[in-house]
């Protein structure tokens, strides 16, 4: 979904870079948050995802370049100010409070005063979208955990903000509850049509949820694209490696045939793969293939080069097998192969040489990292 494309857009970075002392947290952001869009920032532990979502936020100010909401410059607008809220990976509600009146504490601090009629009006009608109508008396200690989850939604969208920033709001949850929230905070987002700015290490969650990811690395933005780009085009080594499983190898261009390439892999087997971006004869280059872009065979297949390699384990998957082959030029291979075409392989074991049958076209050639 291009979102940005189609001028929609509600948040912007431009050229945003943050720094605490020496540490270099956002080094010069460039990103477009579309009007509705749910986005995710995907990166491992210390890449700047939170720093990001808490400059967008107000919580931070950019050391350099600028931060747009609406088309606005927020840069001087303190966090209250923003049509903005956050929901924390702790979910920071009162203890001492009902559900109903953590829900309510923002707006009981709005002046001009809000009527308390129009408070409470305003707090059922929070508490019904998570689905917590009858629980407004009860306090939170009472509440499991994943309903101080859905109390700590139903807080940060009673006040209707624009965006709704969420830094790891599932993290405290078990994988079940987690799973749960998942599709409950996406159909929530659907529901609201408002922009969700979600921060995780998770890239199953990134993945099922996201509109757009935006990959970090080491404070800067490695790729932003669809779950779907960001699996079938990564644009380089670390978006190949960290969204998903490759194998990845270094070959040698040998020619260019329209938007792909031949390569010459170092076991001197040409393969035919995707060009993203100009290549010559004799660039060295790294290639990635997603190990379901691969088959095996008991033999070769005409027309495909003859990778001959030994099972070094197989895992049983279910409706999977995930096959590890080791080849003495080009390293570890992992294969996915379905259970159906398993059937075409009897016998097989660990130390059996099989076929790998790489067809034409699978595979890209990543750019720099
Ligand atoms: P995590 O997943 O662990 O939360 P993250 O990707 O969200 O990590 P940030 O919290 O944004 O990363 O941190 C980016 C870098 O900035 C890290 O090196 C961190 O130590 C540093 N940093 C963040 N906040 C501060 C601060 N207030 N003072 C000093 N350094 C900070």
């Amino acid at each position: 979904m291009a979102y940005a494309e189609q001028g929609e857009v509600i948040a912007e970075f431009v050229d945003t870079t943050k720094r605490f002392g020496k540490v270099l947290a956002a080094d010069r952001l460039n990103l477009r948050i579309g009007k509705g869009e749910f986005l995710s920032f995907l990166g491992p532990s210390g890449c700047g995802k939170t720093t990001a979502l808490r400059m967008l936020a107000g919580f931070e100010a950019p050391t350099e370049g600028r931060i747009l909401i609406d088309g606005q410059d927020i840069g001087a607008e303190p966090a209250h100010r923003r049509p903005v809220n956050m929901v924390f990976q702790h979910y920071a509600l009162f203890p001492h409070m009902t559900v109903a009146e953590n829900v309510g504490y923002g707006l009981r601090q709005r002046r001009p005063k809000l009527a308390k009629d129009d408070i409470a009006a305003r707090v059922a009608r929070a508490l019904d979208t998570v689905r917590l109508g009858d629980f407004g008396p009860r306090r939170i200690w009472e509440m499991s955990g994943g309903q101080q989850q859905r109390v700590a939604l139903a807080r940060a969208i009673v006040n209707e903000p624009k965006i709704l920033l969420l830094d790891e709001p599932m993290a405290a949850l078990d994988a079940k509850l987690r799973a749960e929230m998942q599709m409950e905070l996406l159909s929530l987002q659907r529901k609201l049509g408002i922009t969700f700015i979600l921060v995780t290490h998770d890239q199953q969650e990134a993945l099922s949820m996201s509109d757009r990811i935006c990959i970090m690395g080491k404070s800067r933005i490695a790729q932003i694209g669809t779950p779907r780009e960001l699996y079938d085009r990564p644009a380089n080594r670390y978006v190949a490696d960290f969204v998903g499983r490759a194998n990845i190898l270094p070959g040698t261009v040998t020619r260019n045939i329209g938007e792909h390439a031949l390569v010459r892999l170092a076991s001197n087997h040409d393969v035919v793969v995707e060009a993203p971006r100009p290549v010559n004869p004799g660039d060295k280059v790294d290639i990635a293939i997603r190990p379901e872009g691969l088959r095996l065979g008991a033999s070769a297949e005409p027309g495909l080069p003859d990778i001959t390699a030994t099972v070094a384990r197989m895992t049983f998957l279910g409706e999977h097998v995930e096959y590890l082959l080791r080849h003495p030029d080009l390293g570890e291979l992992q294969v996915m192969v379905p259970r159906q075409a398993e059937r075409a392989l009897p016998g097989v074991d660990v130390g059996t040489q099989l076929h790998i049958l790489w067809d034409q076209g699978n595979g890209l050639i990543l750019g720099q990292d």
